[in-house]
């Protein structure tokens, strides 16, 4: 249930709400959005009558059932507004968010050695890129395929953001190396393998780096909505949802399907922030650069691009990966629709000829 205050309503008021609510039994939680302030009630409301409970005090707009299984989450719970998950790297603060411009993720499946490492941050960064992504520990199918260099591998993560100013993005898949990838990364990965895995869930929940958490491949929207519920109840609100593909009947030419439907969809689900993943979302690098236009066309609020110095060498997801030339080329292709769609950064600049 949400208790909308009015606009100007004193903090006090507020409180005392709050502290009312509390002595029910319920944990209230206050949200204050760019014009209103929201309290978010969590807990048993079933037997409270809205209409009651507007009646506690002037200051009170509305209360608002939410009627969805995810509250936290949900796009009513902070009255419409989308919330903004802001991350300072070395070289800037990055905003994933609706109004904000498109942020990209790129950068090589695993972390392999430094030079590749070193040469992809600024190749990504040189193009526009915000983020370096590159597993240290990898999820693979396979036992005997590359698991990633691990604590090593974070190491050279760590020179790579130094070398680049860039932000950094890894997974984690155990909660044993919670605390040591959290050293490193600036935002935290889990993957798709691990989107129900809900020790983690809470463990990356009650930490403050920013959850990069991708979409289950076999995962409906609300088990993922669920998923980030997870992390919010444990008290982190710094999620970003990321698509990535799903398994359906068709695998034989693209890897997964990715599932673009999903902007609008969690638009009006959630206020968090959207990420597409046309890399794992489509598997081959020729396919790669069409999703990540469309996606940015469609409302995403960032994009994850898979970038290796040497595709053909790669130790792992090279056919998916696009070279730095072609990241770079695809960096162009997206600013035009980038730019068409409001959510493109730097601005145009008009070039001197036309002048
Ligand atoms: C990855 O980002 O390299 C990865 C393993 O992703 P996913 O969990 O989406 O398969
Ligand atoms: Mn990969």
């Amino acid at each position: 249930m949400i208790v909308v205050m009015k606009i100007g309503a004193p903090e006090t008021e507020v409180t005392r709400l709050s502290q009312e609510f509390t002595t029910w039994g319920l944990t209230p939680e206050k949200i204050v959005g760019k014009h209103k302030t929201v309290i978010g009630l969590v807990g048993d409301t079933v037997d409270l009558d809205p209409l009651q409970l507007q009646d506690m005090s002037v200051w009170i707009e509305q209360v608002l059932r939410v009627e969805k299984p995810f509250k936290r989450v949900s796009r009513e719970y902070r009255h419409g507004e989308a919330s903004e998950v802001t991350v300072p790297t070395p070289n800037a603060t990055v905003t994933f968010s609706e109004h904000h411009p498109v942020v990209v993720v790129a950068g090589p499946c695993s972390v392999e050695n430094e030079a590749m490492i070193i040469e992809t941050a600024q190749r990504v960064k040189a193009a526009g890129a915000q983020f370096l992504r590159g597993g240290a520990y990898k999820p693979r199918t396979s036992p005997y395929a590359f698991q990633g260099h691990g604590e090593s591998a974070l190491e050279l993560l760590a020179a790579a953001r130094a070398a680049s100013g860039l932000g950094i993005i890894t997974e984690v898949m155990d909660t044993a190396d919670l605390d040591r990838i959290a050293e490193v990364a600036d935002v935290l990965q889990v993957g798709a393998r691990n989107m129900q895995n809900f020790s983690l869930l809470k463990k990356v929940g009650a930490q403050d780096k920013p959850v990069l958490l991708k979409r289950g491949m076999s995962a409906t929207i609300e088990e993922w909505l669920m998923a980030a519920e997870y992390i919010l109840a444990a008290g982190n609100p710094n999620v970003i949802l990321c698509e990535r593909g799903i398994r359906t009947f068709d695998r034989q030419y693209a890897r997964n399907t990715l599932d673009l439907a999903v902007i609008p969809v969690l638009r009006s689900l959630t206020h968090l922030p959207i990420m597409i993943d046309p890399s794992h979302g489509t598997g081959k690098a020729e396919y790669v650069p069409s999703m990540a236009m469309a996606a940015v066309a469609a409302g995403t609020d960032s994009l994850m691009i898979e970038v290796h110095p040497n595709p053909a060498k790669a130790l792992s997801d090279g056919p998916q990966s696009l070279t730095p030339d072609r990241f770079d080329q695809l960096m162009q292709e997206l600013a035009v629709i980038g730019h068409a769609v409001g959510r493109w950064q730097p601005p145009l600049v008009p070039s001197v000829s036309r002048l």
